[in-house]
């Protein structure tokens, strides 16, 4: 028995299809184990935790698969003796053929009759093509392939095959489920996260870490760039600023510099769990006002759903039960009531006030790095002091 694995879309990628393959062949064989190849526009996966490739972007379908040869007696008897301990009862059948060998004959649906036929001989079960108990599909490569189960994966597109994005990490519900949704599309993410904590080491024991670790299970590995409040915070208290533009402001710093350590490491886009209307900041205003410091691109892939089926999303991908713990973050020690339509020119003013390129700078020598997940860093846990 081995493990079947399809893909949907990278059979859209034409001429660069080759190389999507070969990254979703490195991705399965660092999360699943055992031996992966490549087949006939599928993969096979010998030993390994198959269970994983729920897990992998890309695979659109897997299935715990019997191989016979490409014979007709041969595949005939061999569905005979597996379906056995599954007619009790008389559960409905379908018969469904797929050939990626089109020079095998008989053709599919020859096929497909041939085997329902034996099926309907030796078990008296009756056939339903639309919605079977128990479906029975024959897949015809270079082997014979048979299998009863589909098991759908995350589907997208392979982890590292559309680069690598920087995702504003908060601790909430939101941010976490924007992060799996650029690695579905492909993207490697790593995380910044801006904490309230005296120190960096703090972050070690909070759920911050246990989230990016849940994400992994996606990726295998990501960095944790931590980044501490305090220094704007202390700008803020000097400078004298009030007046509800505190979570604008904040929020512009945080854009700043996540885009100077995405710079600086390669990353192509920042990634935000924002979703429109949902809080007081996530205004048309607002984040025109927030976004406008960014040079590069800034991707809400949330900005659209609503909070139900974000919260669906979390609990799916594991990631909901951490997000719902307490935490303190920075934006539950800004005030409650921030202005809704942040002025730009307004906001620019004070951050002269503020001097937010000496802040930026004194927080940016302040960025600890960490290297969490498995995979090629094996569990590994590296810590450092400087972002380059
Ligand atoms: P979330 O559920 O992700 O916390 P939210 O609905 O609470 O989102 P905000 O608190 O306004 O919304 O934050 C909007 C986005 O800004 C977050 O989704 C996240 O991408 C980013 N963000 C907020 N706080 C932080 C933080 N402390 N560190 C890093 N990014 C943050
Ligand atoms: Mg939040």
């Amino acid at each position: 028995m081995l493990t079947l694995v399809h893909y949907g879309e990278l059979f859209l990628k034409g001429k660069n299809r080759r190389s999507f393959e070969e990254k979703l062949k490195g991705n399965i064989s660092r999360a699943v184990g055992g031996s992966v190849k490549v087949l006939d526009g599928r993969m096979v996966v010998e030993g390994g935790s198959p269970e994983l490739l729920r897990t992998v972007p890309g695979v659109a379908w897997f299935a715990r698969a019997f191989v016979v040869h490409k014979d007709v007696d041969e595949i005939c008897g061999a569905v005979l003796g597996l379906i056995e301990p599954k007619v009790s009862g008389g559960p409905s059948f379908g018969v469904f053929v797929k050939r990626a060998d089109k020079m095998f004959r008989p053709g599919s649906m020859e096929l497909a009759k041939t085997v329902g036929e034996k099926v309907v001989r030796q078990y008296g079960l009756s056939v339903n093509l639309k919605n079977p108990d128990l479906p029975i599909y024959i897949e015809i490569a270079e082997r014979c392939y048979i299998h009863f189960e589909r098991i759908n994966g995350v589907g997208g597109l392979p982890v590292g095959s559309s680069g690598q994005v920087l995702c504003l990490l908060s601790g909430g519900i939101d941010s976490p489920v924007s992060a799996y949704s650029m690695m579905k599309r492909g993207c490697r993410v790593d995380f910044i996260h801006f904490h309230a904590f005296p120190s960096n080491e703090q972050i070690e024991g909070s759920k911050i870490i246990r989230l990016v670790e849940s994400l992994n299970r996606f990726q295998c590995s990501s960095k944790l760039f931590v980044v501490p409040y305090f220094p704007f915070q202390l700008g803020l208290l000097t400078a004298g600023i009030g007046a509800g533009y505190e979570m604008v402001l904040f929020r512009r710093f945080m854009v700043r510099l996540s885009q100077m350590v995405a710079q600086e490491r390669g990353h192509g886009a920042l990634v935000t769990g924002d979703s429109l209307g949902q809080v007081a900041s996530q205004t048309i205003e607002n984040i025109t006002a927030v976004y406008e410091v960014s040079r590069i691109p800034m991707l809400q892939p949330l900005i659209s759903f609503n909070k139900t089926e974000i919260v669906e999303l979390s609990k799916v991908i594991g990631a909901y039960e951490t997000s719902i713990e307490p935490y303190k973050d920075c934006c539950s020690i800004i005030v409650a009531h921030p202005k809704t339509k942040a002025k730009p020119e307004v906001v620019r003013a004070i951050e002269k006030k503020l001097d937010i390129e000496s802040v930026l700078e004194q927080t940016l020598a302040r960025v600890t790095t960490l290297e969490l997940g498995t995979g090629t860093d094996h569990g590994e846990r590296k810590s450092s002091g400087s972002v380059s």
